[in-house]
């Protein structure tokens, strides 16, 4: 049977373009490596009825592609950490603190803090995240590192470590191989206080538990999508008859087709029939590798201690935050997941923990229920967010997030930087070409 479109992947963005196609009067299915549906959002529940994030959890006021979807799905945005009461804590091999400034700032430190951080905003103020191409010095902006661009402004050592826990917190890569083009771009998208604001970009979370989104965009689809079914090969026709063979060695056909795989799984399709710059600059995109770690307990006992339980940290974890009540998130970013990748299975909840008691006391060394999700090695994953190293911009160029009909690409990689609302937002537009292209 010829469908008019195949989804391949049934991530946000795979089911959110399948929504629209469907609701649009599309003939459509989606195609899932998985056993699951939401791909980098996943949810487990604990015996007391409590849900758990394993993957995409928080967005901000400014995800309004996201947040206009929960509404549409009957769904509850609530307010997240953010608004958690107590201090952020920051821990470094010579200490553990709540201060502000941070332990290892001197004199003059805080000033030049604040200097660069405004140089940072003005200069992003001046790249357009939608063709971040078009800027005068985009050459050049891109091939500078944050970490390099940092120094040649002034900004001290310290300085540069404040930004590079923090970068490490979001497990983003280093701003030592970070583009600064890269990094203007996703200020401009988003701009906010400061280099990056927690309130703009986290400040929100979904009540009933943010996986229930793609729950519940796959349920409305019902059959209309197929788990199990990982793709390897995609034919691409321009007179239609495209075709997509799945692993078993089953071939479905379609009029076209919405590429919505993240970009190290799909280098591994297949895909013939599409124009080689179009291919190169997909191949290019790369992603940050993490891993996510999440303990549940009776409580918030973080508090105790005037701790909001969000921090940033230089041990294996690079930050915490609290999730909902008493159920705390950990990051494991790109630098350190080789560690954690390198510890014995059996010994990385115990030293996840050691680091999480470091932060708020020995009680952390009794959860409820505890769970390590290596994102970063996962087979249909192969990463978190995306990546972009000095000259990726410019070598992925004015193709990223464009389309090739009837070969449609979309996905969080497809906008500024990853994150759900980018899946949403690709994914929707994506299934708005197609019906606009009929
Ligand atoms: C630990 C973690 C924490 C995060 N935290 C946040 C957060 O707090 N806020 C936020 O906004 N974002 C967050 N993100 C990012 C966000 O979750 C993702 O950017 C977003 O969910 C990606 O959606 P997607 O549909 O583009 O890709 P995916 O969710 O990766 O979906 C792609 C789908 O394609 C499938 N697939 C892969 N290969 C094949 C194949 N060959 N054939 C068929 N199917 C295939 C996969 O199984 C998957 O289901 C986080 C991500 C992780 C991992």
């Amino acid at each position: 049977m010829n469908h008019d479109v195949i989804v391949l992947g049934a991530g946000l963005a795979g089911l959110a373009a399948a929504r629209d196609l469907a609701a649009g009067g599309a003939d459509v299915l989606v195609v899932e490596a998985r056993d699951r549906v939401g791909g980098r959002v996943e949810q487990a529940s604990l015996p007391d009825g409590r849900l758990v994030q394993l993957g995409g959890e928080v967005v901000g006021r400014a995800h309004t592609a996201y947040t206009a979807l929960v509404a549409e799905l009957g769904l509850t945005l609530t307010p997240s950490y953010v608004a958690e009461p107590g201090a952020l804590t920051r821990a470094t091999p010579e200490g553990v603190s709540a201060a502000d400034p941070p332990h290892w700032f001197g004199p003059g430190d805080d000033a030049c803090h604040r200097k660069v951080t405004a140089a940072f905003c003005a200069l992003a103020a001046t790249v357009d995240p939608d063709a971040p191409w078009s800027h005068p010095d985009a050459t050049a902006l891109d091939r500078l590192s944050v970490g390099a661009w940092l120094r040649a402004e002034g900004a001290s050592p310290a300085v540069v470590r404040l930004w590079e826990i923090g970068q490490l917190a979001l497990a983003d890569g280093s701003f030592e191989r970070t583009s600064l083009l890269a990094a203007l771009r996703k200020h401009a998208r988003v701009p906010g206080s400061g280099q990056y604001d927690y309130e703009a970009w986290e400040g929100l979370r979904v009540a009933e538990g943010s996986a229930t989104v793609a729950l519940r965009m796959a349920a409305a689809l019902g059959g209309r999508v197929r788990t199990g079914a990982p793709v390897e090969a995609v034919t691409v026709r321009r007179t239609g008859g495209c075709s997509v063979r799945l692993a078993a060695g089953e071939t479905l056909t379609a009029d076209a087709v919405v590429s919505a795989l993240p970009v190290g799984p799909l280098r591994a399709v297949a895909v013939t029939g599409v124009s080689e710059e179009r291919l190169a600059s997909l191949h290019h995109q790369r992603q940050a590798l993490a891993a996510k770690f999440v303990a549940a307990y009776d409580r918030p006992f973080w508090r105790g201690h005037g701790r909001s339980g969000l921090s940033e940290c230089e041990g294996v974890l690079g930050s915490t935050w609290p999730q909902s009540d008493g159920i705390l998130s950990a990051l494991v970013p790109p630098e350190r997941f080789a560690v954690l990748l390198g510890t014995p299975a059996h010994l990385r909840t115990r030293e996840l923990l050691d680091d999480v008691a470091r932060l708020y006391g020995d009680e952390a060394h009794r959860p409820l229920a505890t769970y390590v999700r290596m994102w970063g090695t996962d087979p249909w994953t192969q990463g978190y967010v995306t990546q972009w190293t000095p000259g990726d911009v410019t070598a992925v160029g004015p193709l990223h997030g464009t389309h090739e009909p009837p070969f449609y690409v979309c996905g969080s990689d497809q906008w500024v930087a990853g994150y759900m609302e980018g899946a949403v937002r690709t994914g929707r537009d994506a299934a708005g070409e197609v019906l606009r292209r009929g």
